[in-house]
């Protein structure tokens, strides 16, 4: 079974799929950390993000794994690497080559083969996992999405400024719905989740309600 969760930038996705994922007894997968390792392999080599050519040599020369909450890429831990302004810039750049959207949702797919997934980015519910019964969308006043993405770089140790913040947020949000192959939409079947003003325990006990109803209690776990 698939639980898909998408939504812009801040909108709480990562938090809320991981602690429902948790509650319900599935795995997890954030797809935009795959994004990000491309991202990230490409500022390492040099290559430049918009050059659509070398981007696409590079996602095929590098390999991308999830061990526990951690994300290797040629076997090298980048799990804190792939989190920097860098690499979140070029993520969203990255992520509107074809081939990379190809591999990355091979790679989706793969892992999440006869597995029970809360599968959480921007495509999951509209491209990925179109058959998916219980499908998220998370939005929040921009605003508030901004304020989410400060506190969550400020307990990593890094700094900025909400109007920066603010941007790049808008920035990426716009990258994200305008490109043409698999853009952030919202699946005609999903749930549209407001979490703006609502605590991250509110957002999954509507997750966790929802998903149950969904997909039958007899087929989950008890929380
Ligand atoms: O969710 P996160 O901010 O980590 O995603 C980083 C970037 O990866 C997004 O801005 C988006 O461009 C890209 N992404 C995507 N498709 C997904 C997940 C993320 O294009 N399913």
């Amino acid at each position: 079974m698939i639980i898909t969760i998408d939504g812009p930038a801040g909108a709480g996705k990562s938090t809320a799929a991981r602690l429902l994922a948790e509650r319900l007894g599935f795995e997890f997968l954030d797809t935009g950390a795959m994004y990000r390792a491309v991202a990230w392999a490409c500022v390492d080599r040099h290559v430049d993000p918009h050059d659509s050519a070398a981007v696409s040599e590079t996602v095929a020369s590098i390999s991308i794994q999830f061990e526990d909450e951690r994300i290797l890429c040629n076997g090298q831990d980048v799990t804190t690497e792939i989190r920097s302004a860098e690499a979140s810039h070029a993520a969203s750049i990255v992520a509107a080559v074809p081939a990379v959207r190809l591999e990355m949702v091979r790679l989706q797919r793969e892992s999440a083969a006869g597995h029970n997934y809360v599968t959480e980015g921007r495509d999951q519910g509209s491209e990925v996992f179109p058959d998916s019964e219980c499908k998220f969308f998370l939005t929040a006043d921009p605003g508030e999405r901004a304020r989410r993405r400060l506190q969550e770089l400020q307990s990593r140790g890094q700094s900025g400024a909400i109007e920066d913040v603010l941007n790049q947020i808008v920035d990426r949000d716009e990258r994200d719905r305008s490109r043409e192959i698999g853009p952030l939409v919202m699946a005609e079947d999903a749930v549209e989740v407001d979490t703006s003003g609502q605590t991250i325990e509110q957002v999954v006990d509507f997750l966790e309600r929802t998903s149950r109803e969904r997909l039958g209690s007899s087929n989950l776990t008890t929380g």
